[in-house]
């Protein structure tokens, strides 16, 4: 099959290509990008008042499968992906069992290539079963084809597992990808520790829970020459941290969550469970904190959390109810509107924080629209309007926190391996 996308803006952050181009894709690859091209066999996409861009790459999602099906499946989640202008994604090993083998990196791959809407990539545990306590068999995992380690959900708490970890992961040119969060500063805290938590009458996990291990990391990626990875990047004094990182050289990159820059904890109101997610949204200042990280490339990647959980998770009391929220399918409109459309980023700023800047942190070949490429591609409205509500979503779960808002920044083609796998039916 033929496809000619024309009228768009090609914005391809890794090719420094921010211009009105054509962009003609055949036999699933990426054929030729340039001016009026014309081809009588090839079907027609007009993208006018569109971006033409890579398809996303989400590094940080949860599938929950194996063993969290009732929430989402490899399947269900590849569909809010594709929904989302994901192309790309890979899943964090948290599940039941936990990505610690071989045999379970090879279930995903079988599994995602069984679905075969998008590329599902896997990352394995730091340590068995996520206990914190032996080292999982990182070359096997590597082998078998995860794309990093992490324990996520919890921080690896013995320094020296995470020191052997970051040793080992070096060797396979890997990123280890830390959650941190100290689980004792944490506490039983459900949000963030201030002004607000006293006033909701709730427990707070203070800042320093992050960022006393944010601390311990770096220091330790300096000791070993290790690729640390800082996830969900949630405080001021982390980014700081990140910055001093980075100064010295070090291997260090991180990532921000499109909730972190986009709400704050006084959205919380009304003990609504969808606002509850681990790290928990902060302070007015350490949005705006987060968003000058994002500008000034101290946070390089935007990775969504997607965390889906079903009602039973949820509809619960606040401190009881599970930690996370959605989100493949309302990342695109939150880059918009709170960092396209306010200037905070530029557009190739932006995409690249969804496209090329994750796959280099994986190493990955894609996240550009070269030549001969895979045409993974999404065409995509940065100023249309869309209502997001429950049925806005094809994941499993629904619990957002945006539902009955409306946000700029529509998806409305998506491209893999030159197959269209989602077109907006507003289109
Ligand atoms: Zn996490």
């Amino acid at each position: 099959m033929k496809l000619l996308i024309k009228n768009g803006i090609v914005v391809d952050p890794a090719n420094k290509t921010e211009e009105k181009l054509d962009v003609f894709v055949a036999n699933g690859k990426i054929f030729k990008i340039g001016r009026n091209i014309s081809d009588r066999d090839a079907m027609i996409i007009d993208a006018k008042n569109c971006i033409v861009a890579p398809g996303f790459i989400d590094m940080h999602t949860h599938f929950r499968e194996p063993g969290f099906e009732y929430k989402e499946t490899i399947e269900s989640g590849s569909r809010a992906a594709a929904k989302g202008g994901f192309t790309t994604v890979a899943c964090m090993p948290n599940t039941s069992p936990a990505i610690d083998s071989q045999a379970l990196v090879e279930f995903i791959n079988l599994k995602s290539k069984q679905v075969g809407l998008i590329d599902v990539h896997a990352i394995g545990t730091i340590t068995k079963g996520r206990e914190g306590k032996e080292l999982s068999p990182i070359g096997e995992l590597v082998k078998a084809g995860a794309v990093a380690i992490s324990d996520d959900g919890s921080s690896v708490m013995n320094a020296e597992i995470l020191r052997r970890a970051l040793e080992y992961a070096k060797m396979f040119n890997i990123p280890v990808i830390e959650h941190c969060e100290d689980p004792d500063l944490a506490g039983e805290g459900v949000m963030n520790e201030g002004y607000y938590s006293t006033l909701l009458g709730l427990k707070g996990i203070p800042k320093a829970a992050e960022e006393v291990i944010v601390a311990r990391d770096i220091l330790l990626a300096r000791e070993t020459g290790g690729r640390l990875h800082i996830a969900h990047v949630s405080t001021e004094g982390s980014i700081e941290l990140i910055k001093w990182a980075k100064k010295q050289g070090l291997n260090v990159t991180a990532e921000a969550a499109p909730h972190h820059f986009s709400l704050d904890e006084s959205t919380l109101k009304d003990y609504d469970t969808n606002f509850k997610m681990n790290p928990p949204l902060r302070t007015k200042e350490d949005v705006k904190a987060i968003r000058k990280a994002l500008k000034d490339n101290v946070i390089e990647v935007i990775a969504t959390d997607h965390a889906p959980h079903a009602e039973v998770d949820k509809r619960v009391e606040f401190n009881t109810a599970a930690y996370g929220i959605v989100g493949l399918e309302t990342a695109f409109p939150l880059i918009c509107e709170y960092l396209i459309r306010t200037g905070v980023l530029s557009l190739s700023q932006a995409i690249a924080k969804i496209t090329v800047n994750p796959a280099q942190v994986l190493n990955l070949k894609k996240g550009s629209l070269a030549v001969d490429q895979n045409a993974d591609i999404v065409v995509a409205n940065v100023d249309k309007e869309v209502k997001i509500t429950r049925e806005f979503f094809a994941s499993r779960s629904t619990n957002s926190p945006f539902i009955g808002k409306t946000l700029h920044g529509s998806v409305e083609y998506v491209i893999k391996k030159g197959k269209i796998i989602y077109q907006n039916a507003q289109a």
